[in-house]
């Protein structure tokens, strides 16, 4: 997958091809003391400040017309704490080489998200997760948080240093300043089985709770117009490893899921009432299969058919209602969706605006091809996970406002409390930001 953020033209764009931004220049740091610098610059200038990663959010939270702060120069390993259990990384590293880098020194994340290309600030910004009924998303394993404030100056924060500030910017929004470095909890490398198999819906329904208390990592894609899904389950193993072989991985998880699918989106946009039986076609191209590998080879995978994606994270125990009038939903309206629903879980945690605060949760995207209009169907979505008290994902589309928030997230009060004392001159704002905790 290449780099998103263009800078052709000094017009940046994101992942989706959804967002654009002119911004007044960019900055690429290269230290600390250069970004802090850079703040400082563009507040004396009167521009606003953001930085990004590698735009991979579908909402404009990455926007800006004001300095850009890019991230290639400030990326690698500061340091592994073996002790501790833990790994400082600087904020602009993409995931994929935090993962490879942990993998050498044999330790890992405990879990992680589908794909691996984004900067593990600009993922955990926005709440970036995967799937999993004890661990959570890649934030809840921050330890410790290095960032510059809107008056440049470097503050650092864990549960024991201003608890306040980490309680909140692990997941920031890029709201609260430029995060500098991320220390993680790593555990030693171990390995994870894979039992991938296809099973009817209504089954994966009837036995949601089964399936999710009987795995570590339960997740499911649920095909619109068919009553099939895909359902990955993900446990620890003693071993010995078995990866999938390079042909087997090549020809399933390249040439299928990746060219014949993005063809099969191709035809679909072209004769959208070809979909529904493509649908039935593509539930049943990919056969069970198991495979047991280190983590990052297990979660991840490559993603190059670009798309548009809503997800909201609802109550789990609202999970099976709410996917159950979604399939309602499609059944009955005139849309033709080619992109399967994927479902997956967390456990509560601690952070004040992530999805999952104070809740366990189930997590719900909806996909559409990109350059296929997506606002019908994302439109009577997002009416159903608003109607079970969904919180959407921070970096994927919505249209909830600071109001909404204030009801869906108990401590909304806290982060924006903190926003006034970190940034009162909104330094970091933008129009989402504005939109989404307002001015
Ligand atoms: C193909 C694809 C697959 C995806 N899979 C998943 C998935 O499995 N699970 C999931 O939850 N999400 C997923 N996402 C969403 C994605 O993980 C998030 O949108 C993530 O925030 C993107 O990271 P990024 O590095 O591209 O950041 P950007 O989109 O560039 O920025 C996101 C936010 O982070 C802020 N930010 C970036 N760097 C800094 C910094 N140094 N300091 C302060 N703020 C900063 C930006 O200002 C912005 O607010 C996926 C997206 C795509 C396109």
């Amino acid at each position: 997958m290449s780099s998103t953020a263009s800078g052709k033209n000094g017009t940046w764009r994101n992942w989706g091809g959804n967002v654009a931004a002119r911004p007044a220049r960019e900055v690429t740091p290269a230290s600390v003391e250069e970004l802090s610098a850079a703040v400082r610059a563009a507040a004396e200038d009167g521009l606003k400040v953001k930085a990004v990663g590698t735009g991979h959010s579908f909402t404009s939270i990455a926007a800006t017309d004001g300095v850009l702060i890019r991230p290639r120069l400030l990326t690698g390993i500061r340091h592994i704490d073996r002790e501790a259990g833990t790994v400082t990384v600087l904020a602009g590293t993409p995931l994929k080489r935090l993962n490879t880098a942990l993998a050498r020194e044999g330790l890992s994340l405990t879990n992680m998200g589908d794909i691996m290309e984004q900067t593990v600030s600009g993922a955990t910004s926005t709440g970036t997760h995967g799937t999993g009924r004890d661990s959570a998303s890649i934030a809840a394993q921050i330890k410790a948080l290095e960032l510059v404030t809107a008056d440049g100056s470097v503050l650092t924060c864990s549960e024991k240093e201003n608890p306040e500030i980490f309680a909140a910017a692990r997941i920031g929004l890029g709201a609260l300043g430029v995060v500098t470095a991320i220390t993680f909890a790593v555990e030693p490398l171990f390995l994870l089985h894979a039992r991938e198999e296809p099973m009817p819906l209504d089954r994966v329904l009837a036995e949601f709770d089964e399936l999710w208390a009987e795995n570590e990592h339960f997740e499911f894609y649920w095909f619109p117009h068919t009553g099939s899904t895909n359902t990955k389950r993900n446990n620890r193993s003693a071993g010995p490893e078995r990866p999938v072989s390079p042909l087997k991985g090549w020809f399933e998880d390249e040439f299928l899921s990746n060219g014949v699918f993005q063809a099969a989106n191709w035809v679909g946009r072209a004769v959208p009432a070809a979909i529904p039986s493509i649908a039935r076609v593509s539930s049943r191209a990919l056969s069970a299969r198991t495979y047991t590998d280190i983590p990052y080879k297990v979660f991840t995978s490559p993603r190059r058919v670009r798309f548009v994606e809503m997800e909201y994270a609802v109550p789990r125990a609202a999970l099976v209602d709410t996917l159950r009038e979604l399939k309602a939903m499609v059944d009955r309206s005139p849309l033709r969706i080619s992109f399967p629903v994927e479902v997956r879980t967390a456990p509560a945690d601690d952070i004040t605006l992530s999805t999952a605060s104070g809740r366990d949760s189930a997590y719900i995207a909806v996909h559409m091809f990109r350059g296929t209009p997506y606002q019908r169907y994302f439109t009577a979505a997002e009416r159903i996970f608003t109607a079970h008290e969904g919180r959407p994902h921070w970096g994927k589309v919505h249209t909830r406002d600071a109001e909404y928030f204030a009801g869906v997230y108990p401590r909304f009060g806290e982060f924006t409390a903190l926003r006034d004392r970190l940034d009162p001159d909104r330094l970091f704002q933008n129009d989402y930001l504005r939109r989404v905790l307002g001015s």
